[in-house]
This record gives structure tokens, sequence and C-alpha cells, in this order.
């Protein structure tokens, strides 16, 4: 009988060790989901490129009312050419940074972009975030992706965007050396995210100002470089184009757009 309570008790001890530690987890569990939740919401309504401008080019005062679309990591073979025919037909010229891997993978979209008269950015060789590379990692990604461009499309880069716009001062300083260019962007689509093409083209229009660098993507998904649905990015090309040549804006490449620079 006593041996029986015994066992009732170390029962009941071991029960109670496990709701608390079950308790316990489900508490982690939940706060982890809270601050993932967060962090994904200050990233689809935030755009922390802001606070990594010093140093680069984001937006171009420019003479005339002009803004240059950009459209990031590609090439995709699904998405690049359904972006260049609503480019065609819309009769526009845009910049793509794309990366050394994707062209490598995919040389004939590359080429055809540039045939079809746009500019090619530098966005590095594997879409990396470059912030912890040492120096010399830093100018091989970017030298790397540069030959593989040129040799594949015979275009030499001048312009580079850091993926995820993160790069510290003294990197900057590097690339810039290169004789590059950094660009990042004045107006965020978040079409990764994705919103629906009609939110992208009224929170473009609502915002638009002269000289600005619109992002978009032609490839890439939330977490990886590659793999994302580039729907909404197709389909906002056409009334975007309509909207903004309403308010008498001009679409030009990332070139046009600093030749036309008020300040140069
Ligand atoms: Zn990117």
């Amino acid at each position: 009988m006593v041996d029986g309570m015994f066992d009732q008790e170390f029962i009941d001890d071991n029960m109670n060790s496990f709701v608390n530690h079950l308790i316990l987890n489900l508490q982690v569990l939940l706060w982890g989901v809270v601050i993932f939740e967060l962090v994904m919401l200050f990233c689809i309504f935030f755009d922390q490129a802001v606070f990594l401008r010093r140093d680069t080019i984001f937006q171009v005062r420019t003479a005339r009312k002009k803004v240059a679309l950009t459209f990031d990591d590609g090439p995709s073979e699904f998405w690049t050419p359904r972006i260049l025919d609503e480019l065609k037909k819309a009769g526009i010229k845009a910049t793509f940074f794309m990366v050394g891997f994707h062209v490598k993978k995919f040389p004939q979209i590359a080429q055809r972009v540039l045939k079809e008269g746009h500019i090619i950015g530098n966005h590095g060789y594997a879409h990396s975030v470059l912030l912890y590379y040492t120096d010399e990692e830093l100018e091989e990604e970017i030298k790397y992706t540069e030959l593989v461009i040129q040799e594949i499309t015979g275009y030499k880069t001048k312009y580079f965007r850091p993926p995820k716009a993160w790069l510290g001062l003294g990197k900057k300083k590097i690339i810039k050396s290169m004789g590059y260019e950094i660009i990042l962007w004045s107006l965020n689509s978040k079409d990764w995210v994705p919103f629906p093409h009609g939110y992208m083209v009224r929170y473009i229009v609502r915002n638009i100002k002269d000289g600005d660098i619109l992002l978009f993507h032609d490839s890439g998904g939330v977490f990886k470089s590659r793999g994302g649905d580039r729907t909404q990015s197709v389909l906002m090309i056409p009334p975007l184009v309509k909207e903004l040549r309403k308010k008498g804006f001009e679409f030009v490449t990332i070139e046009e757009l600093l030749s036309d620079s008020k300040i140069s």
C-alpha cells in the first residue's frame, strides 16, 4: 500500500514535470513565432536599405522627369522573358542587376536583355551578403561576376548593387576604387512579398519623385536567390507605365538617369 502510494507520487511528479516542460517549450515556440512575425512585418512594411544609402546612388536629381526601373536577381528562364516582352510592348528600357551564377545558367536570356537595349548591372556571383567578406573575397566576387557577364554578353558592368543592400563603408570604398558606382533604390516595390500588382502601382504612383530608382525582381524567392513567383512584377508593368506617363515621367536606364543628373 505504502509502495503503491510512492509509485503514484512518482508518476504524478513526472507528469507535472512533463507538463511544465511542455508549457515552457510552447511558450518559447510562441515567442519565437511572435518575434519572427514582427521581423517579417518590419521587412514587409519598412525598407532597411534607407539606413545603407551613404556613399551610394539611390536617387538622381534629374533635369527632366525621369525614373529608372531596375530588376534584381535574374536572369530567370521563366520570368525575365515575360518582363522583357512587357518592356518591349511598353517601349521602355530598364536595368537588370544580374547574379553571375544565373547568367552562366541562362546565357541566352542575359544576351537578350542587352540586345533589347537594356543595361546589365553586377549583383555578385552567388547573391551572398557581402558584409562579412574579406576585402580580397569581395574584389574576387565582383571581378569574377564581371568576367562571367563580359564573356557571355560582351558587356562590361560598371554599376554594382550589393545583395540585400548590406555593405559597410570600407567595402563601398573598395568597390568604387574598382571603377563601380554603387546603386541602391529610392522606391521599393516589395514585389517579393508579393503585393498584388494594383497595390504596387498605386503605392508607386502616389510616392514617385523625379529621378527615382525603383526596385523590382525578375528572379529570387523570399529566402533564396531563385524560385520566386514574379507574376505581379510582370502584371504591374503596363498599368505602371501608363500611370507614370500620364504624370509626365520618362523611363530610362541607370546610365541615362545618371547622364541627366543636375549635379554632374
Ligand atoms: Zn538581390
